[in-house]
């Protein structure tokens, strides 16, 4: 008899998980909170290990990648509102793909329904109860009906930065959610920024305000404005248009102004604040949490969705390598993963600085760094350029 793995969540840590327990051989029941599946989303950058664990859960070919040819211009906007060469997320090493986050949902969304045991996968669904009796978690599950208790031979928490299972079998937020001091929103434009390329990427970043538009081969650009503040509950309160448009004040250029027009017709933006999750451990006996519930990177560091990705299809391999013993192929699967996780945790505060400079002299530095990259990367593709037109 299969397995049975409780997979609470449907973004793409839950999806990888579910695909990687079955390619382990387990049966995954997904509960999602939401009555249906979400698409669209912000711009998302997927790195080589994310493309590689696409691959591992057989979905690479399902992926829909929006690449504008040789990564698009990116452009940096001076102080004085005109631009520059900038460097986008897609010129970094590794050729990044580049997608919404909705192209990697909907890529597992159909590996998921590949296989003709079909999927149970229930909308409108939560946990409320976990508890792991050490042969098997029984959960009770709260549906539009009401109240149900199942029984499974695994939790996999993949319910996002504010994990209810995390919560439950872990302990608050607060012990584990590290506050960045700092706000996101995210949202699609319908239009690129006037007089700039539809494929277009490009970056307006003050001291403590950053405001970037990321483009796409074949659809409108979509739009990040990123702050810090020291008093992140207050962003919460009141209109979420009047706190960015006071965080942005005085920054009058025309990424700023599009973006902010844009988002009043927006038919929804994320907004929200910005924190890592940091844990000792990812499992505890029967209950295990995988992408942003068990790790959040956080969006300065990029590398959340590949790592989400990552962590089902590892899930997957660890459990088919230890097949009868739980314990030892979470054990394994954790020490696989924690060294990259914890390296990119640490570089997100640097590249922080990319989006969301801290200070005056930190802005000057950035502005200067990047610069020297875009020439250093405009004289490459000069070379190369010349190499192709004379080949000997
Ligand atoms: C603006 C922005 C830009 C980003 N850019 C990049 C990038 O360039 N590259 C990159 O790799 N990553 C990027 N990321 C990060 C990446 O999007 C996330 O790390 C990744 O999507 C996390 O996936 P997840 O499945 O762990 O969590 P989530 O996407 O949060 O999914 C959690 C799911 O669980 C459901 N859920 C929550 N609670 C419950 C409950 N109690 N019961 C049942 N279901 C529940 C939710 O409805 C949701 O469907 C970015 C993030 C942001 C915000």
């Amino acid at each position: 008899m299969h397995r049975r793995a409780l997979v609470v969540g449907l973004g793409i840590a839950g999806m990888s998980a579910a695909i990687g327990l079955r390619q382990a051989g387990w049966q995954p029941v997904i509960v999602e909170r939401a009555p249906q599946r979400r698409t669209g989303g912000y711009f998302v950058g997927l790195m080589p290990e994310g493309r590689q664990a696409a691959a591992d859960l057989g979905i690479a070919s399902h992926l829909h990648t929006r690449n504008p040819p040789g990564g698009g211009k990116a452009w940096s906007l001076t102080r004085r509102g005109a631009r520059e060469p900038g460097l986008g997320f897609l010129h970094q090493p590794g050729d990044p793909a580049a997608v919404v986050r909705g192209d990697i949902e909907a890529a597992l969304w159909q590996g998921l329904h590949e296989d003709e045991t079909g999927i149970d996968l229930r909308f409108a669904t939560k946990p409320v109860e976990i508890d792991d009796t050490g042969t098997d978690v029984r959960v009770l599950l709260e549906d539009a009906g009401g109240w149900y208790r199942e029984s499974f031979d695994l939790v996999v928490g993949a319910d996002g930065l504010r994990s209810s299972v995390r919560r439950t079998v872990f302990g608050p937020h607060e012990h584990y959610m590290t506050d960045w001091a700092a706000m996101i929103c995210a949202f699609q434009l319908q239009e690129q920024v006037p007089s700039f390329a539809r494929a277009d990427s490009i970056i307006s970043a003050r001291a403590g305000r950053g405001a970037l538009v990321f483009g796409f081969a074949d659809r409108p650009p979509t739009a990040l404005l990123t702050y810090r503040t020291e008093d992140v509950e207050k962003q919460f309160t009141g209109s979420r248009l009047d706190r960015l448009r006071a965080a942005f004040s005085g920054m009058d250029d025309p990424v700023v102004r599009h973006a902010l027009d844009a988002l009043e017709q927006a038919p929804e933006f994320l907004f929200d604040s910005v924190h890592q999750v940091k844990m000792p451990r990812w499992s505890r006996g029967r209950v295990v949490l995988v992408g942003d519930a068990a790790w959040c990177l956080n969006l300065y560091s990029g590398m959340g969705a590949t790592f989400a990705l990552l962590g089902g299809a590892e899930l997957g391999r660890a459990l088919r390598d230890n097949p009868g013993d739980l314990s030892a192929a979470l054990a394994a699967w954790e020490s696989r993963l924690r060294p990259s996780v914890t390296r990119h945790q640490r570089l997100a505060r640097v590249k922080r600085q990319l989006f969301v400079p801290s200070n005056r002299p930190a802005e000057a530095v950035r502005s200067v760094v990047v610069r020297l990259a875009a020439a250093a990367r405009e004289r490459r593709s000069a070379k190369g350029r010349a190499a192709q037109a004379s080949p000997s």
